[in-house]
């Protein structure tokens, strides 16, 4: 299966799904990724949180297959932001993936309470410019967050990552996103197997009949919309499984169904409150 990809604002493209990697224990990371990028998946989604960028790492490079056809992100996290942190907290990342440039580098979580986001971000524009990063971007920005970092910094994000599914939609984050030239990533784009999102009506029934499972169903909703997903998976099935929906297309009566899933409840951290 082709991954499509995007056009992003600085002029380089994202494939369009990649493997997620948040709660990959570290000891597993290698084998998963592996089998992920046998299957296919050339875009990975790591954060310096999750411990894992080694794993993920050694898999990209002892892959046999060129670095330039990887999509790699990792992030700089919360207790790392500031100017000089946020430096050593990427030549930390670069270190541990074991490569000499990621694709994407973000700023995991605003983090309003210290203030350090206009600071760290700066950071991010000088890391770009030595291009070892070649795009870099945010997670979690709500609108605030970003209407203050387009007024005080030079480079505009290429994307916001940002809790999506049909149970959370943030629409006055993507519109202002998307009316900015900024793409949207959607992580927990299956709502984290925390809701049963997958048994419902309005996924079960397109799954039915497309002959495609809930979680395709899912991921297609999002594709459609433009969002960039990365749906974490162990299993060698569900990776197979979750790289299939680029071979069919929901009806504008099956999308409207399950956007009409919207609760507005987070089923995660919420941006204003991280630190
Ligand atoms: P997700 O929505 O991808 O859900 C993962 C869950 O869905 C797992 O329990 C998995 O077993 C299940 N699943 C996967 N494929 C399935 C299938 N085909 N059928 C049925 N169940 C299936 O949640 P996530 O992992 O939290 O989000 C995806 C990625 O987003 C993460 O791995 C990480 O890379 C990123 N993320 C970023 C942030 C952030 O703050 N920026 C936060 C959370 C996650």
């Amino acid at each position: 299966m082709t991954v499509p990809s995007l056009a992003l604002n600085d002029g380089t493209r994202i494939p369009q799904l990649g493997l997620g990697t948040f709660k990959i224990d570290p000891a597993d990371t290698f084998r998963v990724v592996g089998e992920a990028i046998e299957l296919g998946y050339r875009h990975i989604d790591t954060a310096a949180y999750y411990r894992n960028e080694a794993g993920v790492g050694r898999a990209v490079r002892e892959s046999g297959i060129p670095r330039g056809q990887f999509y790699v992100t990792t992030k700089l996290w919360n207790d790392d932001q500031g100017a000089q942190q946020a430096q050593d907290a990427f030549n930390r990342s670069l270190d541990e993936l074991g490569l000499d440039t990621v694709d994407l580098y973000l700023i995991h979580w605003p983090c309003p309470a210290k203030d350090r986001y206009i600071e760290s971000y700066r950071t991010l524009e000088l890391i770009r410019a030595t291009g070892r990063a070649s795009s870099i971007g945010v997670s979690n920005f709500m609108v605030e967050h970003l209407e203050r970092l387009l007024a005080e910094t030079e480079i505009k994000p290429v994307l916001n990552q940002i809790e999506l599914h049909p149970i959370h939609q943030q629409p006055e984050v993507v519109k202002y996103c998307h009316e900015h030239g900024i793409e949207i990533e959607a992580w927990g784009p299956l709502g984290q197997g925390k809701y049963p999102l997958l048994e419902l009506p309005e996924v079960t029934g397109p799954a039915a009949a497309h002959g495609k499972s809930p979680a395709q169903i899912v991921l297609r909703w999002h594709v459609q919309q433009r969002h960039i997903v990365f749906p974490k998976s162990t299993s060698t099935a569900r990776l197979a499984e979750n790289l299939e929906v680029f071979d069919f297309a929901l009806s504008p009566a099956e999308m409207d169904a399950i956007s009409a899933l919207e609760r507005a409840g987070r089923m995660s951290g919420n941006p204003y409150e991280v630190n």
